[in-house]
């Protein structure tokens, strides 16, 4: 999954160009950076490989989706819809705007049931946002017929995704606004960082003038930039953005480990009738960053787990029905709406809301689906290995069940 599995020579050598000039920040500094624009260049860099008309990178992808939002304009009294599955930075992003995070069920994509958002939609809703969780996509055919239908923006949290495509175009390009993430263990890294990706140029400015206080960047020096709105500082650094600019450059080759490596395990998981995969609506477009695989029953899959655990072969294989980050039922800190700060009134009886909304139908799917990542490094022994593991485990939880039964 992770670039930095991979990280060498290329990603030195950009970085070591930024330590020469010693202009760290992106912004300014014309004559003493003597030509490095590492930001700007890993801008254009990203438009052209994803196809992307604007790119404007901040300091994180939880920054990329705040960005987004607030430059597509939503805020008090909106609703986003949002799915039960994804990353905590996705409603945080939300509340950060001051917007009512609205989670919905997934399906077994485990994205967004498009069924669950139009049961959702309210006078109120004024954004889908899918999370492309696990580098493979939601429907977005269905999103963006609701999104058509009902008038509503589409933000793409493409964060896991990148390098994942629909319907041949690059996930986090296809609605109003994308976003992808460049921390520590994403498909590409910066260390830190994020992108928000877009084809309209008012969300593209809007997003480069809040990511940097609001600087329209018009000036002739930063002092005489003016400030048509109010901004905060999400920007990246020229050195977070030379590591990424090495590993943009470096995607092809990690995506096409990723695929090989990912079909070799599904070959071997595939000998056990019992295990069924995740539906995904355009499998050519699969990043293939994980394996997501279903069992029969919660009860089987969970036995499944503590096999795995007991072999000393869980880590890499991810049961997310029990993690504390990414699935609603381990979300205490937002069904209580436990902040720092007060939050109004309304917008937190909404977020409480969510401790006694029924999420049985993502329970269905999330207690049977185990996740495993890909990882850049694995051998073709490895992956024999490995997978060989897992299917031994399988087999034995199946046979003492059927044992029992
Ligand atoms: C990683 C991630 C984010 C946030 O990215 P950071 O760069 O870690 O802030 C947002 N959404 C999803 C689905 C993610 O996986």
């Amino acid at each position: 999954m992770p670039g930095f599995e991979l990280f060498g020579a290329s990603e030195r050598k950009h970085v070591n160009d930024v330590i020469e000039t010693g202009i760290l920040m992106r912004y300014g500094f014309d004559g003493p950076r003597k030509g490095i624009w590492k930001a700007k260049e890993l801008e254009a860099a990203i438009c052209d490989t994803f196809g992307a008309q604007y790119a404007q990178l901040v300091s994180s992808g939880t920054a990329a989706l705040t960005t987004a939002l607030s430059a597509l304009g939503v805020g008090y009294g909106d609703e986003v819809i949002m799915p039960s599955f994804t990353f905590v930075a996705s409603f945080e992003a939300v509340l950060s705007v001051g917007a009512v995070p609205v989670l919905v069920d997934v399906d077994d994509t485990l994205t967004l049931d498009p069924v669950a958002v139009r049961a959702a939609i309210t006078p109120q809703t004024k954004c889908i946002m899918p999370v492309h969780m696990c580098g493979s996509m939601a429907d977005l055919e269905a999103l963006q017929s609701i999104c058509k239908e009902h008038k509503l923006l589409l933000l793409e949290d493409a964060c896991q995704s990148i390098g994942a495509k629909f319907n041949g175009k690059y996930l986090g390009t296809i609605g109003d606004a994308g976003t992808f993430s460049f921390d520590f263990v994403k498909t590409i890294t910066c260390a830190e960082g994020g992108v928000v990706l877009t084809n309209h140029k008012d969300v593209y400015t809007t997003s480069d003038g809040y990511s940097d206080h609001g600087h329209d960047h018009l000036g002739v020096d930063r002092g005489a930039d003016l400030h048509p709105f109010i901004g905060y500082n999400y920007r990246i650094s020229e050195l977070h953005a030379a590591v990424g600019l090495a590993q943009v450059q470096r995607l092809p080759e990690f995506l096409a480990i990723q695929h090989k490596n990912h079909s070799a395990l599904k070959a071997i998981l595939s000998q056990v009738p019992e295990i069924s995969f995740r539906r995904i609506p355009d499998p050519a477009g699969d990043s293939c960053t994980f394996l997501s695989w279903f069992l029969p029953t919660a009860e089987i899959t969970e036995a499944v787990v503590a096999e795995l655990k007991a072999q000393n072969i869980l880590a890499g294989n991810f049961y997310w029905y029990n993690n504390n980050w990414h699935y609603i039922r381990k979300w205490d800190h937002l069904k209580q709406s436990i902040t720092l700060n007060a939050l109004h009134p309304d917008l937190k009886a909404a977020v409480i809301h969510h401790a006694t909304k029924d999420f049985s139908a993502s329970d269905a799917i999330m207690s049977r689906v185990i996740s495993s990542a890909i990882s850049l490094l694995w051998t073709e022994e490895q992956i024999k290995e490995r997978g060989e593991k897992i299917v031994a485990a399988v087999k034995k939880v199946l046979a003492a069940q059927t044992a029992t039964a």
